[in-house]
């Protein structure tokens, strides 16, 4: 059960109402401590990479590449996806690399702009037997749609989502991107009601602000993708400063980024079993 397509993922867990962990890969060792974790819990896993990973790395294809060999490497079922693409020319990358989705982000546009390159997009996607979600933008400012007061109407979600053909949607429901807190409050009866009204999965973005048990009853609402970064991140970050500041004449970077891979995997095998993932 190594690498396949994140239809297989997402769409399993929506008929079931269970949720699907997506979380960012920067580093390697993010990708090996996710596929630990959904090791652990015996749950499959979405590993993602967003345009802004690109933009570290300066390049898809050596991040990309690995963190697919690991996914191939795994005894449970791993996707992996390109997050938060803006840019269609690394959507066409991602694609030929083997890709099993991507999320097309032209929320910053017009809605008919939005609409027409989002079609676009898919339809290459779709062409090659990758998996799409894209979101629909009527906010504008940084965070977009996923800005804390910013909402997702559920008529527009269906009407977007028949004009472009696309597989899931990402919906502003109350979270934003980056949160360090878990202080976001979602908005359950909005998911519910695109639940009913919207006829492909839906994607949560920015749920490191959301807490525990607030995610549990997104996914009982009807949420399935659910996209977790910078929880990790604090985890990671948090266990390699615990472990320098008590060593602090340690040089191999294999003796730090050790317990930062372990504690992003023990966060994730914890993630995946409060979304009933698996
Ligand atoms: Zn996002």
């Amino acid at each position: 059960m190594p690498l396949v397509s994140t239809a297989d993922i997402v769409r399993g867990a929506a008929e079931s109402g269970r949720g699907a962990g997506a979380f960012n890969v920067i580093q390697l060792e993010h990708a090996e401590a996710l596929v630990a974790g959904a090791e652990a819990a015996g749950a499959p896993v979405i590993l993602q990479i967003s345009e802004n990973a690109v933009k570290y790395h300066r390049a898809l294809e050596p991040i990309g590449l690995a963190t697919l060999a690991v996914a191939r490497a795994a005894s449970v079922s791993v996707a992996v996806h390109l997050d938060h693409a803006t840019k269609p020319e690394l959507v066409r990358e991602a694609v030929a690399l083997g890709f099993g989705s991507v999320m097309y982000d032209a929320s910053v546009l017009p809605y008919a702009e939005n609409v027409a390159a989002t079609r676009e997009v898919t339809e290459h996607c779709h062409a090659h037997g990758v998996f799409v979600e894209a979101e629909l933008g009527e906010v504008g400012g940084k965070d977009g749609v996923h800005a804390p007061g910013a909402r997702t109407d559920p008529d527009e979600a269906v009407a977007f989502v028949q004009a472009t053909g696309i597989d899931a949607l990402a919906i502003a429901v109350g979270t934003s991107h980056a949160m360090l807190e878990k202080t976001a409050a979602l908005d359950l009866d909005l998911i519910a009601a695109h639940r009913k009204a919207v006829p492909v999965p839906l994607v949560l973005h920015g749920s490191s602000g959301v807490p525990d048990e607030d995610l549990t009853r997104a996914v009982d609402a009807g949420m399935t993708k659910v996209n977790i970064a910078t929880s990790l991140n604090q985890a990671f970050t948090r266990a390699v400063r615990d472990f320098l500041a008590a060593n602090p004449a340690v040089v191999d970077t294999r003796k730090y980024l050790s317990p930062g891979r372990d504690a992003v995997a023990a966060e994730v095998a914890r993630l995946l079993g409060v979304l009933k993932a698996g």
